[in-house]
Formats: C-alpha cells, structure tokens, sequence
C-alpha cells in the first residue's frame, strides 16, 4: 500500500469506526450502508474502504488540507472529490490570494513579487525583489515583455526621460471577500470535523453551513471569526463556557514563507444559530464606543487526552455538557 493511501485509509478507518460506534450507541440515528462507511463531511454522501482509491467513473475520497496546503495546513480528514475540487479550489484560492496580497504589501526580505511599471501609455512587467532594510531590485525580463517596449524604455531609462515617478502596480489578483470568508468557515468546519467527528455534524442544523461551503456563489450568512489577537501558543481548540454560548472556538495559523496569520473562529453546538450566538456573547461584552463591544471568552481547552473517537464516556460527557445550561464544566 502507498503511503499516500494508507494515510487515507488511517482517516477512513479512525472516522468510520466512530461513526458506527455513534449508530450502535443510538447518538445517531442513520442509515449506514457499509460495513465500514465514512460520510463526507461536506455533502454528507456514504462512502466505502474501496472509494479510498481513486476512480475515474465514479465519486471517491481524498484528503482535505486545513487550513489549505499552500497555507501551510495539514490533511486532517477526507472529503469526496466532488466537493473538494468543487467546493476547495473554488474558495480556498480567494483566502491564499489574499494572505499573498498583505504579504507583497509589506516586502519582506528575499520576497519576489509582480508589477507592471507604467510608462508611456503602456506598461512593462517587472520583478521586484526586497534586498531587506528597504532595497527593492527591480528586474525587468526580456522574456515576458515586449521586446521593442522594453528597448525604448531603458532607452527612456538611460537618457532619464522616463518621468520622475514611476508607478508600480501590482498584478491584481481577483479576490472575493465573501469566498476569503467561505474559505475560513470551511477550515473551521473541517478542523471542528478532525476533533469531533461526528458527534454533532450530522444534524441538519449544520446544513446552512455545508451548502454556503458547497456552493461557492450562494450568500454568506454571519460567522463569528476574529484575527489579530492571538499567538502561535493559542493554536488549538476550546470550549467556549459563556453562558448561553456554548460552543468549540478553534485557533489557526496561515503560514507562508514570510507570515503568520492567526484566526480564532467559533461554531456553535446544535441548536443555536451563530446571529443567535453572536447575540449571547455580546451582550455581556464591554461597549467601548462606535458600536465596538469587547467579550471575554471563557474557555476551556480542549481535552487531547478525552477520546472523542473511541470512548463512549468522553463522547456523552461532551455531548450533555453541550446540552445542559446552566454552565457545567468540561
Ligand atoms: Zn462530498
């Protein structure tokens, strides 16, 4: 077996077996159609051990990066190749564009990026490298310019007529910010799906969120996402204990070769809408003016050690600590 495959089949066999444990315990009431099934997480399809390899006439199971794998994430689940090509590759895009975008605006070291200089009424592509301590190389290849427009601009270069200001645009990357935000409720998701299987994502209360990921184009509605305020040290996933808020608050990081980004996102338990959700949380919350309201999430982290996966009692002590208000500990 490959390594590649016996990775997927590790996925498979650590989900399925969960998924049935959940059906035999009477957590969840499906049909499963399997001796082994593994649900996508995404569209919800059943799939079998042999769907692991891939096929040509037919819906199969891949890995699936979260956060994505230009971003530095790792492959913590599977989804069928529908959705992860469909759905994937249609938003994740808008999020690595945008990560790129900050990172070109602010030229870290040994950093290569695109312009286009404006001259004349036309323009020549250029390649800027950043030396660091604010040097800037700008290269200006024959191989991707016009031959004649680039001659008569280092002409124009050579005798200074080119004009006293050059201005550099940057090659403009199409980025949609709702699919930037579909991208980073699909990491959620996901990283929510690698911790807790399926103890809560079946029920058709996540629905909503499954087709805003699915369909790229369709509305978002309001997620409950926050950046700039955390460290690499609160990577990880929690428990948010506030009342009425219970819910999983998940702390990731975008990496490029010259950033880190990191965003802390919440999904609610069953039954409580994220407006519903956003509402609890902030009507507790500090208002320090123009409609800006602090909150202090009470959070406790998520256990590594409770096995969610393969441990009935871990799996109901969360399960009736979701459910029963008010605030009772995990
Ligand atoms: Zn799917």
């Amino acid at each position: 077996m490959s390594q590649k495959l016996k990775s997927r089949s590790n996925l498979f066999e650590k989900f399925s077996k969960q998924l049935h444990l959940l059906k035999d315990e009477g957590i969840i009431d499906i049909e499963l159609k399997y001796p082994e099934t593994y649900i996508c997480p995404l569209c919800l399809e059943q799939f079998q051990k042999s769907d692991l390899i891939a096929n040509k006439s037919k819906n199969y199971l891949t890995e699936e990066d979260a956060p994505p794998a230009k971003l530095k994430g790792s492959r913590i689940a599977l989804t069928c190749f529908e959705c992860n090509s469909k759905a994937g590759h249609q938003i994740d895009h808008h999020l690595i564009h945008r990560i790129r975008e900050i990172d070109d605006s602010k030229f870290h070291k040994d950093s290569v990026q695109r312009v286009r200089v404006e001259f004349e009424d036309t323009f020549v592509n250029s390649e800027i490298t950043s030396k660091g301590n604010g040097l800037l190389n700008v290269l200006h290849k024959m191989d991707n310019n016009n031959p004649s427009t680039l001659d008569r601009f280092i002409y124009n270069l050579k005798n200074k007529s080119v004009g006293e200001i050059l201005n550099m645009v940057p090659n403009k990357k199409r980025i949609d910010d709702s699919k930037v935000d579909k991208a980073l409720l699909k990491t959620n998701y996901i990283i929510a799906f690698s911790k807790f299987g399926y103890i809560f994502l079946l029920d058709s209360y996540y629905d909503t969120i499954r087709r805003e990921i699915k369909e790229p184009d369709s509305p978002t509605e309001g997620h409950l996402m926050i950046s700039n305020q955390f460290k690499s040290n609160h990577i990880g996933t929690y428990y948010v204990c506030n009342p009425n808020s219970k819910s999983t608050f998940n702390v990731f990081s975008l990496k490029t070769d010259y950033s880190e980004t990191l965003i802390g996102a919440l999904l609610p338990f069953p039954n409580m809408e994220p407006k519903e959700l956003h509402h609890n949380l902030t009507s507790i919350g500090t208002k320090f003016g123009k409609g800006k309201v602090g909150v202090t999430l009470d959070t406790r982290k998520y256990d590594p050690n409770a096995d969610l996966f393969n441990d009935i009692s871990e799996i109901n002590i969360i399960i009736n600590w979701s459910k029963n208000e008010p605030q009772q500990r995990v």
